[in-house]
């Protein structure tokens, strides 16, 4: 992957829960570059399936899905949104329907080969930030920088619980650890984009770190690797 000279990737892959969502916004706002988060595009998939009836079975039908599928970010008044076929989705990828559904539609050949090159083509034209599982191994092995976030299952499902009671998500402890166990499996475990560490990534374990120290660590690793 060619990038211009001025334009650099950072890439940021690692579980749900352990942070990547978070510090890849702040970071992005800080470097004055855009946020790209993949694992919208795979919930906008999954939303857009779902809506229709098609089950992640159904090889064909969704890839009539896929065909005219169009996901859009865009910031509005400071609020960072996420459009699907024209309308605002941003909430609705998050429930835990999507949770259970999404590492089985992301699984798919089709719906990998639709959206990598998509998450190409937007770190083609600029400078991004980029997070979600296989984007240091797949989407840009030449990443200028490239992490990999980790943290305990239990941690992540604190987090995970924490978060969605702030977003008046209704779901319990237990359930939300299932997803995350679950969704572990189906990752590391897929044959196409399997969630690994590229060899390159610098690993970072979250599970004893503040949201603060995990910034700080990442910033550093940034300003080392290129000059922001
Ligand atoms: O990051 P988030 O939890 O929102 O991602 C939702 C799902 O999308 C993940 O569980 C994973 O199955 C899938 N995903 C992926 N590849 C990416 C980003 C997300 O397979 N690059």
């Amino acid at each position: 992957m060619e990038n211009s000279k001025e334009n650099f990737i950072i890439a940021i892959d690692g579980e749900a829960g352990t942070g990547k969502s978070t510090h890849a916004k702040n970071l992005a706002k800080k470097l004055n570059i855009t946020y790209i988060d993949t694992g919208a595009m795979y919930r906008c998939v999954t939303l857009a399936c779902l809506e229709k009836g098609v089950e992640p079975d159904n090889y064909d039908g969704v890839d009539t899905v896929l065909k005219d599928i169009k996901i859009e970010f865009k910031r509005e008044d400071g609020i960072d949104k996420v459009f699907l076929n024209g309308s605002e989705v941003t909430s609705q990828i998050r429930t835990p329907r999507v949770d259970s559904y999404v590492a089985k539609f992301a699984a798919l050949k089709n719906v990998r080969e639709k959206m990598t090159p998509l998450q190409r083509e937007m770190g083609k034209v600029q400078s991004v930030i980029m997070e979600g599982r296989d984007i240091g191994t797949v989407v840009f092995p030449n990443a200028q920088v490239k992490i990999y976030l980790d943290c305990s299952e239990e941690e992540r499902a604190m987090r995970r619980y924490k978060q969605n009671l702030e977003k008046g998500i209704n779901s319990s402890y237990e359930d939300v650890l299932k997803n995350i166990k679950e969704r572990h499996k189906l990752e590391t475990q897929r044959e196409i984009a399997p969630l690994v560490k590229a060899e390159d990534a610098v690993l970072i374990d979250t599970t004893n770190y503040t949201l603060e120290e995990t910034e700080d660590m990442i910033m550093k690793i940034i300003k080392e690797k290129i000059d922001v």
